[in-house]
């Protein structure tokens, strides 16, 4: 049975099947609603429900719990969803963001080949993917692309550079210990084997009609999209587009985890509207830079967030802290961008299944 489903705040209009995420059913229909992680966690594809029912079969709406401890900015009276999760049992009115910048990027299925493979540290791959036959792909700087595996499941990474001539798409590839395809960039990829990708996907990318200045804050490879944002504002700047101040918070346990802290402190040097703090947070370290949780320098060095553009990306529990604290300091939520590097629904759903089985032989015995 299929539901239609009406954006009230867009006009826009979709179907969703029975049992389908309202998210995959409008990727189907080519809209792009906000969202992040896929997962529930992040709470970036909240939407509000003005008529119908929706249920969240798979994974629990945790972001939904999580919202209601911070500061509503404009309260409507409608309850609040989770795109990414929620399903139709009717068919629905609701609410949501659909960034305009997106409304011409084409979402594809292409085949790349890897290009080249480096890597700067022992747990950082760097890839270079050619397109071939389709590039240039138009895209916006800060999206992400999945790369489907030959088991048909899909695995997301943020494209870390701007688009440009050269058709290349970068990603910056954390390995994962027992990943599936993260052991497999660091145990197998060689230079010419083929990739499955969809791409672009996601909207984490650089507003541009903003005149706030911005923060950009990060953990570990997150920074590849906030490379690629970083990119696309030289570009502007270049171009007299733009004339933000840009400071960006990068945070890690060590400084050796810093996979490109060198290209970063060259943008200080040759940027005079970019500026820089790396941020350490394993205290037994003697780098020389600055101690504690990324997300805390950002609000000690700006209590008063309320004036700011905030794009943040990296690990679960940085998104999560961050958005919390930064909207207690002001931050409106419309001005917070963020891509919560969460591993793929699938992988979540399992070790859901094996916490509830787990807590029920606890309970048995
Ligand atoms: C929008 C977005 C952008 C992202 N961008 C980036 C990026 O630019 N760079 C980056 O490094 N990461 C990024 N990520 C995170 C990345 O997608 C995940 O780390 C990815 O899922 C890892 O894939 P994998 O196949 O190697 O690991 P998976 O196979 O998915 O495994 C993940 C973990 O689960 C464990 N596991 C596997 N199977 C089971 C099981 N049956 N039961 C219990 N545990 C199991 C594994 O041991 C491992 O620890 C992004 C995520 C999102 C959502």
């Amino acid at each position: 049975m299929n539901y239609k489903i009406t954006n009230r705040a867009t006009g826009s209009l979709f179907e969703a099947r029975s049992q389908e995420p309202l998210l995959s059913a409008s990727r189907r229909a080519q809209l792009h609603f906000n969202h992040s992680c896929l997962n529930g966690h992040c709470g970036r594809c909240m939407a509000e429900l003005v008529e119908g029912e929706v249920s969240y079969p798979a994974l629990p709406p945790v972001a939904l719990e999580a919202e209601q401890s911070l500061p509503d900015e404009a309260p409507t009276g409608n309850r609040k969803i989770l795109l990414c999760q929620a399903v139709a049992e009717s068919d629905l009115t609701i609410i949501a963001r659909e960034p305009a910048a997106l409304k011409n990027i084409q979402t594809k299925i292409a085949q790349a080949r890897v290009h080249s493979i480096e890597f700067p540290v022992d747990d950082v791959a760097c890839i270079k993917l050619d397109l071939e036959e389709h590039k240039p792909l138009t895209y916006l700087a800060g999206q992400y692309l999945e790369v489907i595996l030959t088991s048909g499941k899909r695995r997301a990474f943020s494209i870390a550079n701007a688009p440009d001539d050269s058709g290349l798409l970068e990603l910056h590839i954390r390995h994962v210990q027992g990943g599936g395809f993260t052991d497999h960039v660091f145990d197998q990829m060689t230079v010419g084997d083929p990739i499955d990708l969809e791409v672009p996907l996601g909207t984490f990318f650089l507003r541009s009609r903003s005149e706030r200045p911005i923060l950009c804050v990060t953990g570990g490879t997150g920074f590849a999209p906030i490379k690629a944002i970083v990119e696309e504002l030289i570009l502007r700047h270049e171009h007299s587009k733009e004339s933000r101040p840009v400071h960006l918070y990068w945070g890690a346990q060590s400084a050796g985890e810093l996979y490109q802290h060198d290209r970063v402190t060259q943008w200080v040097d040759e940027l005079p509207w970019f500026s820089y703090t790396p941020v350490i947070s394993n205290i037994n370290g003697h780098s020389g830079l600055r101690l504690g949780w990324v997300h805390e320098a950002v609000v000690d060095d700006h209590p008063d967030l309320a004036g700011f553009d905030v794009y943040m990306s990296g690990p679960p529990a940085l998104v999560d802290a961050g958005r919390a604290s930064f909207r207690r300091h002001g931050l409106p939520r419309r001005h917070l961008y963020y891509d919560s590097f969460e591993f793929a629904p699938d992988i979540l759903a399992l070790m859901a299944q094996q916490d509830d089985a787990a807590s029920g032989l606890t309970a048995a015995e």
